[in-house]
């Protein structure tokens, strides 16, 4: 675990994604946890949040298969011929996020089920443009 505070923003979400760590915030003051990482509590609105590591384990809760891309996914390779995944996940801890969902059938979603068991991808990061991503566990 690391000891240094660092802000409580996107930023700061996705460099500890680069290292291939999920984290969180937890408030101090009422314990909710919130995947987001924002310097404010959104249930008791307290300022008093801490950084929490998630396991990165969870469970495919909605899904959307998606071929007409945007410019960023095309660069990335998707597009009518390869289309790609986008999913809520509903984290072991409680709090759902919103990722990529690799290693499914994205051309095929009649064989994607919701109550998939997913595990953080964390292998193949785009260093410039990390990007949350889970797959089959
Ligand atoms: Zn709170």
């Amino acid at each position: 675990m690391t000891t240094e505070t660092r802000a409580f923003n996107a930023a700061s979400f996705f460099a500890y994604l680069k290292e291939g760590q999920l984290m969180g915030v937890r408030c101090r003051t009422c314990g909710k946890l919130s995947a987001e990482a924002r310097p404010m509590c959104q249930d008791c609105h307290s300022r008093d949040v801490e950084w929490f590591a998630f396991s990165g384990r969870g469970q495919l809760s909605a899904f959307t298969c998606i071929s007409v891309v945007p410019n960023a996914m095309g660069e990335k390779g998707f597009g009518r011929n390869n289309p790609y995944c986008s999913g809520i996940v509903a984290l072991e801890e409680g709090p759902r996020i919103s990722a990529l969902i690799l290693g499914v059938d994205a051309a095929n979603p009649q064989n994607i089920a919701t109550g998939l068991a997913l595990t953080l991808q964390v292998e193949d990061q785009d260093k410039d443009r990390p990007t949350l991503a889970f797959v089959p566990a």
